[in-house]
């Protein structure tokens, strides 16, 4: 990236996660400005704000490139936003979980966000949809959506790790796995009580591999479902989850796809990126590389260990 390709926009979430790193936003800032680049800052006001930032910068033609300082939701919106076009997207990730970032291995150090920068390795991002609301990195049906569900009814401004111990808690003891019926490319593959989890990225909150052959560029969607009926099977599920070996149950399934149908007839919770979700049935389609996106050099997701460690950083 130079500096005569034309001015860098910064979409900057300030009410973003707890961990919301501003130094390093103001820092970054700074170098960019000391490197003679123009910016444009804009401060979102909301999610939607967030997009229509992002959907103005993708047809400036005097735009280089977009950086999005913020939480899983606010980097959605951008992506969304800037959805077709050929300038580059860079995260400077900080929210609470920072899904997407951890995916493409991007840390929050002033030296690797240079790194990314400088470097200027590009890949493609999908952007996934769930009716008619887009995603760009992981959603799930059943105990997550409902752990997601009471998280955001309790919710007052950022959210920590801590906010979700009790809703995880409660799930546990008062969860009744329903019946859900999940259809993959317009194939019935699964009817029965269980959760599913699906999307673009391998590595789910606090770096669980659950959709561990994902790819966020390979214009695929992973699908993982889980047979389970009670607490046992789901700490089991669990624990075999974090040891890479869930896909070896006979009571997993795990699939790739473009297509995904998931519907019950009783009411069940979803998330998308952490988020309350749209109400069953759901359909869920891929748009493939919507975007392109910066990445680091040798990018790997973060592992679990460093998340957890992280949090008590
Ligand atoms: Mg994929």
């Amino acid at each position: 990236m130079k500096p005569e390709n034309g001015y860098i926009s910064l979409i900057i979430n300030t009410r973003a996660g707890a961990n919301c790193n501003k130094l390093t936003a103001k820092k970054f800032i700074e170098y960019l400005q000391q490197k003679n680049f123009k910016t444009k800052i804009d401060h979102t006001e909301s999610l939607i704000h967030a997009r229509e930032l992002a959907a103005d910068a993708a047809v400036k033609y005097d735009c280089s490139m977009v950086v999005v300082a913020g939480g899983d939701g606010t980097i959605r919106e951008v992506v969304h936003g800037l959805e077709g076009s050929d300038k580059p997207l860079m995260i400077l990730p900080c929210g609470t979980e920072n899904l997407l970032a951890n995916e493409l291995g991007c840390e929050t150090s002033f030296k690797n966000i240079i790194n990314v920068f400088e470097s200027g390795i590009v890949r493609p991002l999908d952007l996934c949809k769930a009716n008619d609301r887009f995603f760009t990195s992981v959603g799930g049906i059943g105990f997550d959506g409902e752990v997601v569900r009471l998280v955001d009814a309790q919710r007052q401004g950022n959210i920590t790790h801590l906010h979700y111990f009790w809703p995880i808690w409660h799930t546990f003891w008062g969860y009744d796995f329903p019946k859900v019926s999940v259809e993959v490319e317009d194939k019935l593959i699964f009817s029965d009580r269980g959760i599913v989890i699906f999307g673009n990225i391998s590595r789910y909150a606090l770096g669980l591999p659950i959709l561990q052959s994902a790819n966020f560029g390979d214009g695929l969607l992973d699908v993982c479902i889980y047979k389970c009926s009670g607490k046992f099977s789901l700490l089991y599920h669990s624990f075999m989850t974090t040891l890479k070996s869930h896909r070896r149950s006979k009571n997993v399934i795990y699939k790739q796809c473009k297509k995904i149908k998931i519907y019950s007839e009783s009411p069940m919770s979803t998330e998308l990126d952490g988020d309350p979700g749209p109400q069953l049935p759901l359909e869920v389609t891929i748009i493939p590389q919507a975007v392109k996106i910066l990445v680091p050099s040798q990018a790997k997701p973060v592992g679990m260990r460093r998340r957890i460690f992280r949090i008590f950083e």
